[in-house]
């Protein structure tokens, strides 16, 4: 999903324009004077959608969303990524480190989001419900075997 990003040719701006920005558009507002609330003069204001942040680093990171720009590449393979944390996230599964371990059994992930996931399991939750009878399940292929197995039908 991530590797759509759009490629267009936005390069000649650059995040250094971005202060005359701001300011043409509040002069554009219909008949009313010009105001700039305090708080938004440290944001970063991205040049091609309303996202804005106060931090640089999470402004950089957006606008290679529009760049299609990927910096950040695998040394173990052709993976390349716009951010750094998910090019750390991607190592570990070369690597095989699991820095998120659940609290309550042996259990390592790879990404925030494997824990959650495991969490599931200690917590009793079960986000998949069966469209046909009450039964629900922890794993989303969980559900797909029992669609199968029970109503014979393929998702
Ligand atoms: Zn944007
Ligand atoms: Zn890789
Ligand atoms: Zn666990
Ligand atoms: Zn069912």
């Amino acid at each position: 999903m991530e590797s759509r990003y759009r490629e267009t040719a936005f390069q000649q701006v650059g995040p250094d324009s971005n202060d005359q920005m701001s300011d043409d558009e509040q002069s554009i507002c219909a008949g009313r004077p010009r105001r700039r609330a305090p708080s938004t003069d440290k944001k970063h204001k991205c040049l091609y959608c309303s996202y804005d942040t106060i931090y640089i680093t999470n402004y950089k990171n957006h606008l290679r969303t529009h760049t299609g720009e990927k910096p950040f590449s695998c040394n173990y393979c052709v993976y390349k990524t716009t951010t750094k944390k998910t090019l750390v996230e991607h190592i570990r599964t070369h690597t095989g480190e699991k820095p998120y371990s659940c609290n309550m059994c042996t259990y390592g992930a790879t990404t925030k989001q494997g824990l959650n996931r495991h969490m599931l399991i200690h917590t009793g939750e079960k986000p998949f419900a069966c469209k046909f009878c009450p039964y629900r399940a922890r794993e989303k292929s969980a559900l797909r075997n029992h669609m199968l197995a029970i109503h014979t039908l393929k998702q």
